[in-house]
């Protein structure tokens, strides 16, 4: 055990690259990418207990926005896998729930660090590669973003155990941040190596060992976070990185009565699914298992007449578009005043127009690929349904091309009809749907817009009048989990933004700060009594 009461390095948020032309950042990631790109290519194996796994089942992986080039494989699983996995995880946990906490701490500093230095151009290219993201989305995700969650994770975790309570007199009370009795299933989304990295070690920190499912097409860039946690010293077993068939995965793993707890981002249909699983088998359980799921979003910009145009209209570019409209985030409905409405619609307009489109190898483009095939063709079904309605137009974009690439153009459109499919759905790609309404009926759109979709992840309001501001945040206050005044609904930082919303959004335990490592420990509290009575007869009994 300790022997001291130690202070961790106070995290900052890590600086992010600006990969202007010119920077030496640049070079070096464009260089990076161009070898991993041009490099043989590469299989990645599971990771289960001391084991790198492989099998006769390779699955490629290819860069969405050149899908026809092959950068590697991985190694796909069966419930045998997931089986050991589980196995390993518990064979670990003992010794890694008693290792004092400064050296779990300092295991995910240490990856923070790897991260931020000798792994960053690493960690950039692989996410260029397998989820095409551009120089900058890539920075601010598989660097600031993981490198933010390892850091403020750690201080959370002291924030966390220093929370003691009260004792009176003769008296010391005590409270014990146990890790959950059992392991920790992660399963993980493709849109984020942040999270990827996050799910699982989040758990870890506090205790706990993980199976974890990334998202398969995330693979070559999620194998860099596991080279990453060896690297840093993370013992065996504490993380299982399995690539298994999710029902498959979640058939074992939901029937397992040590199974503790499930840390999940992805689409509210799947969360739902599983929470229905973990339902139906809740008497094999030995503990209640923690459920923590941050899912979709039909994320709003809501705008007063007297906002500024050309920050509706940046909010909006920027906003609904930044990696194609893949973030949970996304801007992807905005309700706009028939006044403003001109200004607007031509900044946006000329704005995409301007949009270059292409691989994120070349850094002059703005947009790249949608994930994989299947996303291509749901979002390309949603803009062929829009051109064939008669209560909507399509005001630029539109068109759709995977010959080479997934990639479909930026596209804005206006419907007349408030309940429009696109306006109540998640389409998880570069579509905003807009609808212009009077000026003076700002409070019944709002209203409106509280109950047009399901989800309540982020919105914005864009006002330069405070009373209407108020009155947006007051009426709008169950609509999001992440609120923005004259701001675009994404970008979300640790520890300043805590990230979540609520309603078919998800749990709402906010990611990036203390409230969702609290999901991840069973307190036990310890009252001793140091002189202990003797006699049971009270002083009232005379
Ligand atoms: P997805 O739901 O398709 O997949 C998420 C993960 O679940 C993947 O690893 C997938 O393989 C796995 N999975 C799917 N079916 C499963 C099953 N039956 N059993 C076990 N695992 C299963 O989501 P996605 O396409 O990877 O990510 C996009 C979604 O994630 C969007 O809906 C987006 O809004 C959401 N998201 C939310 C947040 C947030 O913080 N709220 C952040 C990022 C992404």
């Amino acid at each position: 055990m300790p022997k001291g009461i130690y202070q961790i390095p106070y995290p900052d948020n890590e600086p992010i690259n600006s990969y202007a032309p010119g920077r030496p950042e640049r070079e070096s990631l464009l260089a990076k990418y161009e070898e991993m790109y041009n490099q043989d290519p590469i299989d990645v194996p599971m990771y289960i207990g001391s084991e790198l796994v492989r099998t006769d089942n390779k699955k490629p992986m290819s860069p969405p926005h050149d899908h026809k080039k092959i950068l590697g494989h991985f190694n796909y699983g069966d419930r045998t896998h997931v089986e050991a996995a589980i196995n390993a995880a518990l064979a670990a946990k003992k010794q890694w729930a008693d290792l004092a906490w400064e050296h779990r701490a300092s295991i995910f500093l240490k990856a923070a660090d790897l991260v931020a230095g000798p792994y960053r151009d690493k960690i950039n290219a692989a996410t260029m590669l397998a989820q095409s993201k551009t120089l900058f989305q890539t920075e601010i995700d598989a660097a600031c973003e993981l490198i933010d969650f390892l850091r403020f994770n750690v201080h959370y975790m002291q924030e966390i155990y220093s929370n003691q309570p009260d004792s009176s007199d003769g008296v010391w009370n005590r409270m014990e941040y146990r890790p959950l009795e059992g392991f920790v299933f992660a399963i993980s989304p493709f849109n984020f190596t942040a999270i990827a990295g996050n799910l699982p070690s989040s758990a870890a920190l506090m205790g706990n060992t993980v199976v974890w499912k990334p998202a398969e097409s995330q693979m070559y860039s999620a194998q860099v976070i596991m080279e990453v946690f060896r690297e840093s010293g993370l013992p065996d077993g504490v993380i299982n990185m399995i690539t298994v068939d999710g029902p498959v995965a979640g058939d074992v793993i939901f029937k397992h009565k040590d199974f503790a707890g499930l840390h999940f981002t992805g689409s509210t249909q799947v969360f739902q699914h599983l929470w229905k699983e973990i339902g139906t088998n809740i008497d094999r359980y030995r503990s209640y298992p923690r459920i923590v799921g941050e899912t979709g979003g039909k994320d709003f910009i809501m705008v007063h007449k007297s906002a500024v145009p050309a920050q509706v209209a940046t909010a909006i570019s920027r906003g609904a578009f930044e990696f194609q409209g893949q973030k949970c985030s996304a801007a992807s409905r905005a309700y706009i005043p028939k006044s403003m409405w001109p200004a607007v619609k031509e900044q946006v307009v000329n704005d995409v127009k301007s949009f270059k489109m292409g691989s994120p190898g070349d850094p002059s483009n703005f947009i790249t690929a949608v994930i994989d095939e299947r996303a291509f063709d749901k979002i390309a079904g949603y803009i062929d349904y829009i051109k064939d309605a008669s209560d909507a137009e399509i005001l630029v974009g539109g068109g759709y091309d995977k010959s080479k690439g997934y990639f479909i153009e930026p596209t804005v459109v206006l419907t007349t009809n408030p309940k429009f499919k696109t306006m109540e759905e998640e389409i998880f790609g570069p579509v905003i749907t807009i609808y212009v309404y009077e000026d003076e009926e700002f409070e019944s759109t709002m209203e409106l817009l509280n109950e047009t979709s399901p989800y309540a992840l982020t919105g914005s309001i864009f006002s330069q009048d405070r009373y209407a501001i108020e009155k947006a945040t007051k009426m709008l206050s169950d609509a999001a989990g992440n609120f923005y005044i004259n701001d675009k609904p994404t970008g979300a930082v640790v520890n300043q933004q805590p990230f979540g919303g609520a309603r078919g959004s998800g749990t709402n335990d906010k990611a990036g700060s203390q409230w969702n490592l609290t999901r991840w420990v069973s307190m036990r509290t310890i009252k001793e009594t140091f002189v202990t009575p003797t006699d049971y007869r009270y002083p009232f009994l005379g």
